[in-house]
């Protein structure tokens, strides 16, 4: 089942997907508009791939295995002419993705299953941009894909039963453990966390306390292993910000409206981790957790 997979986005996401496909056994075409972010996936790869080495998560034979089963390719359509199955992790935007799901119905073959990372934006509508709604799903991959268990495996209004099915089975030969949810703002995954996110900003913003006493109360307190603040770095702030929007648009209800707070961090460039500063600093190649100096000042 599934010899041929197409990854559509080489980013962040798009890197750990082709990883997972490419280790158990795939053929994985990565396919990006852009030739830097295919380097630099392929050297993301074999840099994770050395890590499970050190662990003894794989051998070195494996390691090798998994760099053979990698292709990658700058053209939608040379890419996904073969793919039996195609999941797109191409930036969060709505007219990006529907954009993408049109030039993948007219190249990918007929009974290609075409599934999507989003985070956020409706299955429904994506699905409905194709002339094959019923092979359309979501495959929601956690960050990062090698290490997460969870797939959130979202059915869109036309999604054939069948296609769930197949896209279940394949989460579980990869180790995942996969949550079959329906198409609703946020799914379950965001629906969730982001009101939460939402919730530790506006703490910040009220001043109710510091980032470091927020992330602390909800890590000890509550055993997250992870406070949401850095969570939010972690994640990336447009990201958080652009699935508020989705929720707050998607129910109409004010309870998810954006925090001030983070609107004006994402105006400003502070996009967390991947900039450089969020809530904390991240200087390069420090692993120390230090917040910024924004918020220490306060
Ligand atoms: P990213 O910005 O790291 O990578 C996106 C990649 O898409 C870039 O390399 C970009 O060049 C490429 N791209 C843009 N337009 C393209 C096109 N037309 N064709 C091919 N490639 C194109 O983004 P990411 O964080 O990897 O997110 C990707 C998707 O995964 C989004 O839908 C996001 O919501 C979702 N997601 C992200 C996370 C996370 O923690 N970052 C977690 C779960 C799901």
């Amino acid at each position: 089942m599934f010899e041929t997979i197409a990854v559509v986005g080489a980013g962040t996401m798009g890197n750990g997907i082709a990883h997972v496909f490419a280790q158990y056994s795939h053929q994985v075409t990565l396919i990006d508009i852009s030739q830097p972010a295919l380097d630099r996936a392929l050297q993301t790869i074999a840099k994770n791939l050395d890590r499970q080495v050190a662990k003894g998560l794989l051998t070195e034979d494996q390691k090798a295995a998994t760099l053979a089963n990698l292709h990658t390719a700058t053209d939608i359509a040379t890419g996904v002419q073969r793919a039996q199955l195609v999941v797109e992790a191409a930036t969060e935007n709505t007219q990006l993705k529907l954009q993408i799901f049109k030039q993948l119905d007219a190249a990918a073959p007929a009974d290609c299953i075409l599934a999507t990372n989003t985070s956020s934006i409706s299955i429904t509508q994506i699905a409905a941009a194709t002339q094959r709604p019923g092979k359309v799903i979501g495959m929601h991959f956690m960050n990062p894909v090698p290490v997460m268990k969870l797939v959130e495996i979202i059915n869109g209004y036309a999604t054939e039963a069948a296609v769930t099915e197949q896209i279940t089975a394949l989460s579980k030969s990869l180790g995942k453990i996969p949550a079959v949810v329906n198409d609703y703002p946020g799914f379950v995954a965001n629906r969730i966390l982001m009101p939460m996110i939402n919730e530790a900003i506006y703490t910040l913003y009220e001043g109710v306390a510091g980032v470091q006493e927020i992330d602390t109360v909800m890590k000890l307190g509550m055993a997250h292993p992870m406070g949401p603040l850095q969570l939010a770095d972690f994640i990336g702030l447009d990201v958080c910000l652009s699935i508020l929007q989705v929720l707050h648009n998607g129910f109409g209800n004010p309870k998810y409206a954006p925090c001030p707070l983070l609107v004006n961090m994402v105006t400003a460039g502070k996009l967390g981790a991947k900039s450089g500063e969020g809530f904390y600093s991240y200087a390069a190649g420090s692993k120390d957790l230090k917040v910024s100096d924004q918020f220490s000042k306060r």
